[in-house]
């Protein structure tokens, strides 16, 4: 989103942001699409010369607009759930597009989705000797290992830490190895996934070279998948990850490891908030200014219902004023409607703010609409998505039907009494 300075307006691609909010209403979510195309090439371009397979990790925004977008990129997929898997295939993914990393799910899912043909990655090692027992060579998998390397970010999206549910622990491998072997199992790919944010490419590094060291033994590997942990900006100023350095670092590491595999490999990848938190905004609408003791509120048609990860997370997501870009800059608290604390900003400085004005969520594409809920009975927001200048509808509003279609009424048949 940029300011037009000629007609002092927020726009995307050309298009007015406001007259967006006014045809569609609020709150909304408008994704950005050639941003989200910027960001893959990007990642694309900085593993030049690599046979690089970018994941898109689909839990951060399922749309299946989106989805799309991401095939016609040329990406591929990675899905957690059953229910992901098959959103993939709905939005036109081939079966070998698609990877399926669940955590804790039944034996029985897994099956499903070797039934549907994609590559499971294993994280447990009694599901690995399930996995044995059902197929032994027949069908190929990939297995997640946790390298417990400390990332930074939030606690809650840490993964790879010594008491982390997520992966098979490094110093298990070669309880691992025997499984393989007894159970004669066909394992195409190591996988990690450490943690959400990391900076510094010394820190891919290091886990990527825990994986490589893993891979002793493993000699049908096709792949090495080191899943995500790319850092995008939320506030001004934010440490990002330098995805060429990213590219450069673990690009030669990549090469001279596969020089002593004996093979080139393919190098994956699994972002999700790299590819699309950016694009995104959540558009609301000030309900009322309220003048508290100790601050000035401005409350809006939104809480925590529409987007979690400020309450959840502590994460900062930077807010805008896009009804009076030119107004002076007051201090607010930005709070929802919810009925529980749920401040989406916190002592921000915004120009000046008046009911009935739109403000705008910043890096709202991942983790955002996905997280949504119905608490209060509150409805989900609509979706657009502005790709190629043109701006379009990809979910409508929820409506009342929606709150009420699965309930069933336990009275509904009771005769009146007196
Ligand atoms: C969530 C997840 C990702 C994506 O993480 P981001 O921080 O959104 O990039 C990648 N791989 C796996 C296995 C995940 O569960």
């Amino acid at each position: 989103m940029e300011l037009n300075a000629q007609n002092g307006q927020y726009e995307i691609q050309g298009l007015n942001v406001l007259d967006i909010v006014k045809t569609h209403g609020s709150p909304l979510y408008l994704y950005d699409g050639d941003k989200m195309e910027q960001q893959y090439n990007r990642l694309k371009n900085a593993f030049d010369g690599i046979n690089l397979k970018v994941k898109y990790a689909c839990k951060s925004l399922t749309n299946l607009s989106v989805l799309k977008l991401f095939k016609k990129l040329g990406s591929d997929i990675d899905t957690v759930s059953i229910q992901e898997v098959q959103l993939a295939l709905l939005a036109g993914f081939t079966p070998d597009q698609i990877i399926f990393t669940p955590n804790c799910v039944s034996f029985e899912e897994i099956q499903e989705a070797v039934e549907l043909g994609v590559m499971i990655n294993i994280d447990n090692i009694s599901i690995l000797e399930q996995f044995g027992n059902h197929y032994g060579s027949s069908v190929p998998c990939c297995i997640r290992v946790n390298p417990h390397i400390m990332a930074g970010g939030n606690s809650k999206i840490s993964v790879g830490h010594i008491g982390s549910k997520f992966g098979i622990s490094v110093f298990q491998m070669p309880h691992v190895r025997k499984v393989v072997e007894n159970h004669n199992i066909k394992v195409v790919g190591l996988h990690m996934h450490s943690g959400s944010d990391i900076l510094d490419s010394q820190v891919f590094l290091q886990a990527a070279n825990v994986l490589f060291e893993a891979t002793e033994g493993f000699d049908d590997l096709e792949f090495i998948d080191l899943g995500s942990g790319f850092k995008v900006a939320y506030k001004e100023g934010d440490v990002t990850t330098n995805i060429e350095e990213v590219g450069k670092v673990l690009g030669d590491a990549f090469k001279s490891f596969c020089k002593s595999y004996g093979r080139e490999l393919e190098l994956w990848f699994e972002p999700g908030k790299y590819l699309v938190s950016e694009s995104g905004l959540l558009l609301v609408e000030t309900n009322v200014i309220k003048h508290g003791l100790a601050a000035v509120f401005v409350g809006v048609d939104a809480g925590q219902n529409h987007l979690i990860r400020p309450m959840m997370y502590d994460a900062y997501h930077h807010i805008v004023n896009i009804s009076n870009p030119k107004g002076k800059e007051r201090i607010y608290d930005v709070v929802g409607y919810i009925c529980e604390t749920d401040t989406f900003g916190h002592n921000r400085k915004l120009n000046e703010v008046h009911e009935g004005d739109i403000l705008a969520i910043k890096n709202a594409g991942a983790y955002g609409f996905m997280m949504s809920n119905n608490y209060n009975s509150r409805l989900r927001a609509a979706e657009v998505l502005i790709y190629k200048g043109e701006a379009r509808l990809i979910r409508k509003r929820e409506t009342m039907d929606d709150i009420v279609r699965n309930q069933v009424d336990f009275f509904e048949s009771e005769t009146v009494q007196q």
